[in-house]
């Protein structure tokens, strides 16, 4: 595996591959790999010719820059686990080479990155993600684009982005990978002291308490979403929000009925800000 860190150099890299008919996977990271990460690159690796991992903390999509700074960063190990995994190419560019003086265009999704993740962490939120990601895929131009469903309105937000300014990319999504225990792997999770660790199960257990609620029959999203907070508050942890929500459009939803809904959830355990999702009548 080769690390990059200039776009001409990743261009170059992926010029001769291209020329060949080779196919090309992007997995775009923020680094600390973890094994929700590994396992987009090894899809990746399954589905294309020629795999890049790209590991670029984005600073446009941090809202606190406490959390930007407390960002675990280490490459060498991020390097290891990439090229395990099957990376051919980890692009890992300084900021600079992302930004570079003057940089002035920002892209904008109307309406899905209002609510949720983005009332919660600003507008500015959803437009950092959807410019990174639509300069990354301009970089390496991949057949197809790897993300993970733990970030579902990241997600929707991409495959808008994708689908109005024409970008020949194809968007897959990989499902959310957990520890044992069920509490969703995120490179945030490292930061979890002592008690928090346990407390952040709050996050699945609200969500399989609305879905074991909906199994039994109830349909009203707003009993729905009560029956997760009061099984939060079992550990002390009070959602930032948990809603149920469409899957592509993230309006609220009043009454589960045989559509797929997604039910969203955010919380502050400790220090360290937490999202999770599960999907109710998830189709296949
Ligand atoms: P990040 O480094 O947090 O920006 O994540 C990079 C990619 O990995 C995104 O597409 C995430 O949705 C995905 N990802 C992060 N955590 C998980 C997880 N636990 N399971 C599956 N995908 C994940």
């Amino acid at each position: 595996m080769k690390t990059l860190r200039t776009i001409a150099e990743l261009r170059a890299a992926l010029n001769g591959p291209r020329r060949a008919g080779r196919s090309i996977g992007l997995v775009p990271t923020m680094g600390a790999l973890h094994e929700g990460h590994l396992s987009l690159v090894r899809r990746a690796r399954a589905a294309c010719d020629e795999v890049v991992v790209t590991l670029f903390v984005n600073p446009a999509q941090f809202d606190d820059p406490r959390d930007l700074a407390a960002y675990p960063r280490d490459e060498a190990q991020d390097a290891a686990l990439a090229a395990e995994a099957g990376a051919d190419v980890l692009f890992a560019p300084p900021p600079g080479e992302v930004y570079p003086r003057g940089f002035a265009t920002t892209v904008t999704v109307d309406e899905i990155s209002a609510p949720l993740e983005g009332a919660q962490r600003g507008p500015s939120h959803f437009a950092g993600v959807a410019t990174v990601v639509t300069k990354l895929l301009n970089m390496v131009q991949p057949d197809v684009a790897f993300f993970g469903q733990k970030d579902a309105q990241q997600v929707a937000v991409i495959r808008r982005v994708v689908r109005d300014l024409d970008i020949p990319a194809r968007i897959e999504v990989g499902e959310t990978i957990r520890d044992a225990d069920g509490l969703a792997l995120s490179s945030r999770n490292a930061r979890l002291r002592g008690d928090e660790r346990r407390r952040a199960l709050a996050l699945h257990r609200g969500l399989e308490a609305v879905r074991a609620c909906h199994a039994a029959g109830e349909r009203d999203a707003t009993i729905l979403a009560a029956i997760g907070r009061a099984a939060m508050a079992e550990l002390a942890v009070e959602p930032e929000y948990l809603e149920l929500v469409t899957q592509d459009s993230f309006t609220p939803v009043h009454s589960v009925g045989d559509e797929p809904v997604l039910v969203a959830v955010a919380a502050r355990v400790g220090d360290v800000r937490l999202i999770d999702n599960e999907i109710l009548n998830r189709s296949q």
